[in-house]
C-alpha cells in the first residue's frame, strides 16, 4: 500500500499531492513568473540554512527575509534603471525613510528642496529633525547649483533631487547635481517617479542611488502600494538586513502585480506622454486657464534641460491654474464627469488632485506658495484614454467656471 493510502483524513488534507522536500519542480513550470506566495521555505537538511544566510548557495529560508517573486522584481528594476541591484519595499515612502536611515544618522544633515511630495517634506522637514536627530537643509531654487553647493557642509551625508517635482514639474539639472555630489564625496539621490526609468535614466546621467513609488507607473493601474531603491550591490544587501530587522517587506503578490504592469510600462510612458501634450496643447489655448506646468510649452523654465534628460517624453502628469483661486479649482474639479478625483497619479486612467487640499496640505500656505502650488492649481494625471474623450471632460468642466 502507498504511504500516503494510510494516512489519516488530517494528515491527507495537509500533505496529499504537495510535497516541497525532495519537490518536482516540472508542474509548476510557468510562462509568467510565478507567485511564491509563502512565508516559509523548507530547507534540503539542517545546514542548508547556514549555506543560504553565508551566500554560499543561493535559496530562501523565510519570507521576511527573501521572496522569490520579489526577486524576480528587483532584477527586472535594477535592469531598468541600468543599476546593479534593487530593493523593493512596502511603499514609496518606505524607499525614502529606508535610504534616508542608511545613509544618516544623529547629528547629521541632508540636503534637499521644497520640489517634493508631500510626505517626503514630512518626513525630511519634521521627522528627521524631530525624532531621528537629522537636520535637513533645503536650497530655495534647486536650479541654481550654486545654491547647493554652498549649502554642503561637512556633515552633509547625502544631496536628494525629485526630478521631475511633483506637482509642479521643475526640472533639476541631474549632471550638475552629481558633480558637486561627487566632488564632497556623497551620493545624489534621485526621485525617479515622475519620469520612470523609461523616460529617464538618473544614474547614467550621474546619479548614485534612485528611489520609487511603485504605486505610480510602475505599478500602473492604481491596485498596489509598495516602492523601490536601485543603488550598489553592497548598499542593496545592507539594507536589506535592515529590511528583514524592521519587517518591513513587499508581499509576493503586490511584487507579482507590478512585474505584471512593468511589462506594458514603455508602451504606457509614451502614450500617457503623447496623450498629455494634446491636453497640454488644448489648455494652453484656454482663457480661463492661467498657466500649466509642462516642458513640452516652449515657455517652460526648463524646457531644454527636460529635453535633454528626458529625450523620449515628459510622461504623464502636469499641473495647471485656473481662474478663481481655490474656488476656481474647486468648481472645475468637482465638474469633471469621466475623471475621478484621486490624490496620486501614474494610473492607466486619468485622475485629478487638487495639491493644497490634499497631497500638498502638510505645507505652510507661504511654503506652498513659494514653490508654485498655488490654490487654484490642479494636477491631472493623464492615463491612457483617447484624448479626445479627456478634452470633452475638460471642456465641460472649464464651461462651469464662473469667474
Ligand atoms: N515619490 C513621489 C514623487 C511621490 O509623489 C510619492 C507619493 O505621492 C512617493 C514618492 C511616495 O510613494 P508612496 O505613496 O508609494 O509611498
Amino acid at each position: 500500500m502507498a504511504e500516503q493510502e494510510k494516512w489519516g483524513r488530517s494528515t491527507t488534507a495537509l500533505h496529499a499531492g504537495y510535497s516541497p522536500v525532495p519537490m518536482d519542480m516540472t508542474p509548476f513550470r510557468s510562462f509568467v513568473p510565478p507567485v511564491i506566495q509563502s512565508a516559509i521555505y523548507p530547507l534540503s537538511d539542517v545546514d542548508h540554512y547556514t549555506r543560504i544566510v553565508s551566500g554560499e548557495e543561493p535559496g530562501y529560508d523565510y519570507g521576511r527575509n527573501s521572496n522569490p517573486t520579489v526577486d524576480v522584481l528587483h532584477k527586472r528594476l535594477a535592469a531598468l534603471e541600468g543599476g546593479e541591484a534593487a530593493l523593493a519595499t512596502p511603499s514609496g515612502v518606505h524607499a525614502c525613510f529606508v535610504t534616508l536611515q542608511h545613509l544618516a544618522g544623529v547629528g547629521d544633515e541632508i540636503l534637499t528642496s521644497h520640489r517634493i511630495f508631500g510626505e517626503a517634506y514630512g518626513m525630511f522637514y519634521h521627522m528627521a529633525p524631530e525624532k531621528m536627530g537629522i537636520a535637513t537643509q533645503l536650497v530655495s531654487d534647486p536650479g541654481n547649483l550654486d545654491e547647493w553647493q554652498d549649502k554642503i557642509t561637512s556633515k552633509t551625508r547625502f544631496m536628494w533631487a525629485e526630478t521631475p517635482s511633483n506637482p509642479t514639474y521643475f526640472v533639476m539639472d541631474i549632471a550638475g547635481l552629481a558633480e558637486i555630489a561627487h566632488a564632497h564625496n556623497i551620493p545624489l539621490i534621485v526621485d525617479n517617479t515622475l519620469a520612470t526609468p523609461c523616460l529617464q535614466q538618473p544614474l547614467a546621467l550621474g546619479a548614485d542611488i534612485v528611489v520609487h513609488s511603485l504605486t505610480k507607473y510602475m505599478g500602473g493601474q492604481g491596485a498596489i502600494v509598495g516602492g523601490s531603491i536601485v543603488a550598489k550591490q553592497e548598499l542593496i544587501r545592507n539594507m536589506v538586513t535592515t529590511i528583514s530587522r524592521v519587517g518591513a517587506i513587499m508581499s509576493p503578490m503586490d511584487a507579482w502585480l507590478v512585474l505584471l504592469s512593468l511589462e506594458t510600462l514603455p508602451l504606457r510612458m509614451a502614450r500617457h506622454s503623447s496623450n498629455a501634450e494634446i491636453l497640454v496643447e488644448y489648455l494652453a489655448q484656454h482663457p480661463k486657464v492661467k498657466g500649466i506646468n509642462y516642458p513640452s510649452l516652449p515657455q517652460h523654465p526648463q524646457r531644454e534641460l527636460a529635453k535633454r534628460q528626458m529625450p523620449d517624453g515628459f510622461g504623464g502628469l502636469f499641473s495647471f491654474e485656473v481662474e478663481g483661486g481655490r474656488e476656481g479649482a474647486v468648481q472645475v474639479i468637482n465638474s469633471f464627469r469621466l475623471i475621478p478625483i484621486v490624490p496620486s497619479f501614474g494610473t492607466s486612467r486619468t485622475i485629478a488632485t487638487h495639491p493644497a487640499t490634499h497631497t500638498h496640505c502638510g505645507m505652510k500656505p507661504e511654503e506652498r506658495e513659494a514653490v508654485g502650488i498655488y490654490d487654484g492649481l490642479i494636477r491631472l494625471s493623464v492615463g491612457l484614454e483617447d484624448p479626445e474623450d479627456l478634452i470633452v471632460d475638460l471642456e465641460q468642466a472649464l464651461d462651469k467656471l464662473k469667474v
